[in-house]
């Protein structure tokens, strides 16, 4: 087990970021937040995705009006996006909202800030602060020659000292960029010097793709290092791709476990299987199942049957057939096309003897 590094415990709703909780993931709607009934039920599928806590933006005061209903109603504790105006901060506590995301330096002064902060403390509601490397005001930009690293972090610890300065201390932060390498490097400077829980994301990472890879490898080298609260990976789209993804790169570092884990080759000149159209059959199959099941699909019998015998449950593809594998055991040997429905079969079996379901 890698070891985490410790931060302070902070109160989310139902969940706690920090102080050695699992990491959370979360994911934010791209609905129109005055768009009540379309935000929930975005938040539902998100929910059944596996997200765990959900971010609304709240760009007005007609959009602060609904958050009541929104919390009502949420599956998910809710987080309040904040830009421009500290009255929208002061009705999304009034919501009801867990946390709200806000940016102490375009609110409108230090004493907007503190009201909020006060409002929060009342009302047991977190604040996540933070700096965007594309935002960061440029007297931070002049005062460190450029240094994107130093002004990021003079940032946010000019805005720690602001909303800490009457013991508040519910406080997640988050430092990012567009960029990998800097968001890594500003990520562990932060985590050196403070014990601030650390939501950590990519910003701007893009398409769904390239923006699965800059995620993975920004925020799984932070944690791989034992840096980082809470996770979202931010994709243009549909968000429930985000979850899907937050939770691999966590499955990957053994961090997390949710639902399957499914390795596939990649085939080769030796496979005689459509071994994609198998892959993608169990992928359906397993997509919905909350059980940490290995399950793994090869192409023939080089690497097939030794993947499958670390795996739960296991095809080594053959010519136009295969072999089911459990625990490295044969089980049996299928011809196409009845190797899915088998596979099928003995997975429902494999769950009925582990789970009692
Ligand atoms: Fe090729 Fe077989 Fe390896 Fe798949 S398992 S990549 S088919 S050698």
């Amino acid at each position: 087990m890698m070891e985490r590094k410790q931060t302070r415990p902070v109160r989310v709703g139902n969940l706690v970021i920090g102080g050695g909780a699992p990491i959370v993931v979360q994911s934010m709607t791209n609905t129109d937040t005055r768009a009540v009934a379309a935000t929930l039920g975005q938040i539902e599928a998100l929910a059944a995705a596996g997200c765990e806590l959900i971010r609304v933006a709240v760009p007005d005061q007609e959009a602060a009006a609904k958050l009541k209903e929104i919390v009502r109603y949420s599956k998910l504790p809710v987080v309040a996006d904040i830009h421009f105006d500290y009255r929208l901060a002061l009705a999304a506590i009034d919501a009801g909202v867990a946390k709200i995301r806000l940016n102490p330096g375009n609110i409108g002064g230090a004493d907007r800030v503190r009201t909020v902060v006060r409002a929060a403390k009342a009302n047991g509601v977190a604040l996540r602060i933070g700096a965007n490397a594309g935002s960061l005001h440029r007297d931070y930009l002049t005062r460190y020659k450029g240094d994107v690293i130093q002004a990021m972090l003079a940032s946010v610890e000019d805005q720690l000292a602001l909303v800490t300065a009457d013991g508040f201390d519910q406080i997640v932060v988050s430092l990012k960029s567009s960029d990998v390498v800097e968001t890594i490097e500003v990520n562990k400077a932060f985590a050196k010097r403070w014990d601030f829980p650390l939501h950590l994301g990519i910003t701007e990472a893009g398409i769904r793709w390239r923006g699965t890879i800059k995620s993975a490898v920004g925020l799984g080298i932070l944690l791989q290092q034992g840096i980082g609260d809470t996770i979202r990976v931010s994709l243009t789209g549909d968000p429930r791709h985000e979850v899907t993804a937050a939770y691999e790169i966590l499955k990957a570092l053994h961090l997390r476990e949710h639902g399957p884990v499914v390795v596939a080759c990649p085939t080769c000149g030796r496979c005689q299987i459509g071994l994609e159209e198998l892959v993608e059959g169990v992928e359906e199959l397993v997509q919905d199942l909350p059980y940490p099941l290995h399950l793994a699909v090869m192409g023939c019998v080089v690497n097939g049957p030794g993947e499958a015998a670390r795996a739960d449950l296991g095809i080594a593809g053959g010519k136009e057939a295969g072999l089911i594998f459990r625990n490295g055991e044969i089980l049996r040997k299928e011809k196409q096309p009845r190797l899915l429905p088998a596979f099928a079969e003995e997975l429902a079996r494999l769950i009925r003897e582990k789970y009692g379901v």
